[in-house]
Order: structure tokens, then C-alpha cells, then sequence
């Protein structure tokens, strides 16, 4: 958490916005891939809590433990995409780090629980990162 002194003030509509999106779920590209999951016959858990931690999987096969996260190109600063707003740039850059920190650590700390983590960008074409997860589950079920 940055210092005080750093943080925008609450009225910034920038970050009221980027937060409200943040919190978002049910984004479009999840729906276009759990869309495809379905109609290709996989069942799956969405927005699951994972067990023995505070985090969600965006989409999760439980019996083969394999947790997927389709992450925002801007809240996970994807290389093609990820931006830093002009206005209150350090706050940001800190945010947005923190961010990848917390991502490293769900993955190490779900890879401990024994399951296999898949992170999507939310750029990627629904229908390759179906292909994706396929052969995650038939490598799992192998
Ligand atoms: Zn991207």
C-alpha cells in the first residue's frame, strides 16, 4: 500500500472508473470463453474461490485442480497493452506492481496446493485459448 501522501484524492473520476472496472467480473472475454468451454462440452466452476486462500479463479476444473485467470491487459500490465495513466503516475505504477506481485504469489501458492495455473490475457482469441485449455485438462488427465 503506497503512502498516504501519494494516493489521488477520491474524487479522481479516472481511478473511481478504473477501480469500478477492476472489480468487474463477468468481463466479455470471459463470457466468450466460457461460452466455447461449454458448447465443447466442459464443465467448469466460475469465479471459484480457490481453497485455502482469499483468491478467485476466473474459471477453475476442480477435479483436475486447474485454475484459470483471465487477466486485464491494463490491472496486470499486459506487454502489448498495459498502460500507466498520465494522472497520478507513481501511485499507479505502484498499484500496478503490486498487482504482479500478488499474481506471482497466487500462482506459487496454488502450485503448492497442488494445482496447475493457466493465465489468459484478456487479448487472446477466446477460441485459441480454449484450444489452450483443453490440452491443460487432457494433460492433467493424462
Ligand atoms: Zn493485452
Amino acid at each position: 500500500v503506497p503512502p498516504a501522501t501519494n494516493r489521488p484524492r477520491a474524487g479522481s473520476e479516472e481511478i473511481r472508473r478504473k477501480m469500478s472496472e477492476q472489480r468487474r467480473r463477468d468481463t466479455k472475454p470471459e463470457i466468450a470463453i466460457r461460452r466455447i468451454l461449454h458448447s465443447r462440452g466442459y464443465r467448469y466452476r466460475v469465479d471459484y474461490r480457490l481453497p485455502g486462500t482469499r483468491r478467485r479463479a476466473d474459471v477453475a476444473f476442480t477435479k483436475i485442480k486447474l485454475a484459470v485467470f483471465v487477466d486485464g491487459c491494463f490491472w496486470h500490465s499486459c506487454r502489448l497493452h498495459g498502460t500507466f495513466p498520465r494522472t497520478n503516475r507513481d501511485w499507479w505504477k505502484e498499484k500496478l506492481a503490486a498487482n504482479a506481485v500478488r499474481d506471482r504469489d497466487t500462482d506459487s501458492r496454488l502450485r503448492g496446493l497442488g494445482w496447475e495455473v493457466l493465465r489468459i490475457w484478456e487479448h487472446e482469441d477466446p477460441s485459441k485459448v480454449v484450444d489452450k485449455i483443453a490440452k491443460a485438462i487432457e494433460s492433467a488427465r493424462a
